[in-house]
């Protein structure tokens, strides 16, 4: 094995497995003086993630589809599921992140999960804790991935610690307003006219192994749901196709409003009814709007749990 340590997060890449993977990377090599960590990502960004790293001038992480024999750091997860191919034979050093466990590992490694609302709020909190300067473009990277992941603070997966290293961010990055600048990235997040079905689906997507088999949950949030109406018949035959060819027990995509709060859930499944009862509304042709739901850790993949996997 090479000398490089690869900090890498999960498939479908968001924001925030990206920004902590490169703002983790540049946190340890400072710590350690030196330039072995390297920032990676398992798949092409997303929109949104393209749009902040192009503002705050960073250059794309290297995409690494087969992890095997590389010394690896993982971020924003820690299922093998949702890992890049290869990492049940890479050397894993480290996880970082802030969902549910579900990680088993013949070696001791350094184990950080927090319940914070983002990956990104641990690794701020290892610079301000350890006194490293984050620059004004670490700064941004950082605040923007912690406004996604809380949807603008409004997930209940937000704390009070991340609403305070928002604030600490806001004024390094010296952005005046942190709630336009979160609504600046979701509009970006929301301009799908020109992104295919199956990219709109896999640009946050989660595959998940449970006691009743495989789920697939795919969460796009919105400023606008207006903007999918004309989009949903295209987006179940996606959903459709991606259960046949995946071998899923069910695939679901909620498309999240962000304003009104709640979520328009379309699903594919080979048991709709148990689908309604793990989300508690029964789905009419395949869809429900549910108010309220606005993440998947807290809200969605809990139920899931709860109703397939015992
Ligand atoms: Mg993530
Ligand atoms: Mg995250
Ligand atoms: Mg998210």
């Amino acid at each position: 094995m090479q000398d490089k340590i690869y900090i890498i997060g999960h498939k479908s890449p968001d924001l925030d497995s990206v920004a902590g993977a490169i703002c983790y990377a540049e946190l340890k090599n400072k710590l350690e003086n030196t330039d072995k960590y390297i920032a990676a990502m398992a798949g092409e960004v997303n929109e949104e993630t393209a749009y902040i790293l192009n503002k705050s001038s960073f250059a794309k992480p290297e995409v690494i589809t087969d992890a095997s024999q590389k010394n690896i750091i993982l971020i924003d997860h820690n299922e093998f599921v949702q890992a890049a191919d290869g990492m049940a034979e890479a050397n894993i050093i480290e996880v970082l992140d802030h969902h549910k466990v579900d990680f088993k590992y013949s070696n001791p490694i350094a184990f950080k999960v927090l319940p914070w609302g983002a990956s990104c709020t641990i690794v701020a909190h290892g610079y301000l804790s350890s006194n490293v300067a984050v620059t004004k473009e670490m700064a941004t990277l950082m605040l923007s991935a912690i406004l996604v992941d809380t949807v603008i603070t409004k997930s209940p997966t937000c704390t009070e610690f991340d609403k305070a290293v928002i604030e600490k961010l806001s004024q390094i990055a010296q952005i005046a307003d942190w709630k336009d600048f979160g609504m600046e990235i979701f509009k970006v997040r929301s301009n799908v006219s020109k992104l295919s079905d199956e990219d709109i689906i896999k640009s946050d997507f989660k595959d998940f192994n449970l006691a009743a088999g495989k789920f697939g949950i795919g969460q796009v949030e919105t400023v606008d749901l207006k903007d999918f109406a004309n989009r949903e018949e295209g987006l179940l035959a996606q959903l459709d196709k991606m259960r046949a060819n995946g071998a899923y027990h069910s695939v679901i995509l909620f498309l999240t409003d962000i304003i009104n709060e709640g979520s328009l859930f379309l699903v594919s499944s080979s048991d709709e009814e148990k689908v309604s009862e793990a989300l508690g509304s029964k789905l009419e042709n395949n869809r429900v709007y549910i108010p309220g739901i606005l993440s998947r850790k807290k809200q969605v993949a809990p139920k899931f749990n709860e109703v397939f996997d015992k």
